[in-house]
């Protein structure tokens, strides 16, 4: 009797163990634990056993049943689970599709692409420069001075060969002058690098877009109203633009130049710090010397020149608080710009 319970045991562990599915896992089950199994008839031989041996005969039949029930859960559960598995490799039509996110453009591509479109229709068009420039191209030829404080390894990032990045898209409007005659209306946007501490305002690399209009008879007034118009069109109708007086190198006269708060429409907020303008572009007549440096003839041309951050624009108009967030590649955030 033990030896036949060893050799049932021996044999249920064969059989559950090569059961691959459902069906041959219950067929196992039948022919050990069914009415008619073996585990079930050898039960019945314990009448025929002296009364002595029936009480280890006893013990071994409960420890085989227990044995066998754990084998019976353990081929159930293994082939569950490869069940699970094959049906997760095939494909059920019944799922419904994946959509596919639309990818979408940057921000600062975005409002770079608005800009264009805008000058565009003012009759400007679009020049490039490179990042890496001369001295002569990014300082010299734009009437730097040669102890202003731009020009200082801590605010410019030089390279060894002597160009650098260049720090403002100026430059391009001396590459263009030099290479062709006037009259000359471009814009140039682009990327610029300067070494600032990053801030909630300030990036190390950021874009800007420079405009150029040289030819007879330009005047202060033309400048005015090609601002006004991008104002209107960037900000809506009531967007108004005020100058100020102010200092660049490459311009004279420089004016500094407000747009109408869009956050309080001029009523005066927390983001104009109450005066309901925001500063938005440096610009003034193209300086003679800068002219003469690029072979113009300042006595028979003028030109105006201006310049606005991209990321300003793109802050202002979208209500971003902080410049870092289009250089995080967060993607919660790029998606509010679809
Ligand atoms: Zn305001």
């Amino acid at each position: 009797m033990l030896k036949e319970l060893k050799q049932i045991v021996v044999d249920a562990e064969k059989a559950f163990a090569e059961a691959a599915d459902e069906r041959a896992v219950e067929d196992a089950r039948v022919a050990f634990l069914g009415r008619k199994g073996r585990l079930t008839l050898a039960t019945g031989g314990m009448k025929t056993l002296d009364p002595s041996d029936r009480p280890a005969a006893g013990k071994a039949l409960n420890e085989a049943k227990k044995k066998l029930a754990a084998l019976l859960e353990e081929a159930k559960k293994r082939v569950a689970e490869s069940g699970a598995k094959a049906k997760s490799a095939g494909i059920d039509v019944t799922l419904p599709g994946r959509q596919r996110r639309l990818g979408a453009k940057h921000p600062v591509t975005a409002m770079i692409d608005d800009c264009v479109a805008i000058f565009r229709r003012l009759g400007f068009i679009v020049a490039e420069g490179p990042e890496l420039e001369s001295v002569f191209n990014n300082f010299d030829a734009l009437n730097t001075p040669s102890d202003h404080p731009s020009r200082d390894p801590r605010d410019t990032f030089y390279l060894a060969d002597g160009r650098l990045l260049r720090t403002q898209t100026s430059p391009v409007q001396i590459r263009v002058m030099m290479s062709q005659k006037p009259p000359v209306r471009i814009v140039a946007p682009g990327r610029c690098f300067r070494r600032d501490t990053p801030d909630a305002t300030h990036s190390m690399n950021f874009h800007q877009i420079e405009g150029l209009y040289v030819d007879r008879d330009v005047s202060l007034a033309d400048l005015k109203s090609v601002l006004e118009a991008f104002a209107r069109e960037m900000f809506g109708e009531k967007a108004a633009i005020r100058m100020r007086p102010h200092f660049f190198p490459f311009t004279e006269p420089s004016v500094e130049c407000d747009f109408t708060c869009v956050m309080c429409a001029g009523k005066g907020c927390s983001i104009c710090k109450n005066s309901g303008w925001l500063e938005i572009a440096g610009a003034g007549m193209v300086d003679p010397a800068v002219l003469e440096a690029v072979g113009y003839d300042p006595e028979e041309w003028t030109g105006f020149a201006f310049g606005m951050g991209i990321e300003r624009l793109a802050m202002i108009k979208h209500g971003v608080s902080d410049i870092r967030y289009f250089y995080e590649n967060d993607i919660r955030f790029l998606r509010q710009f679809r």
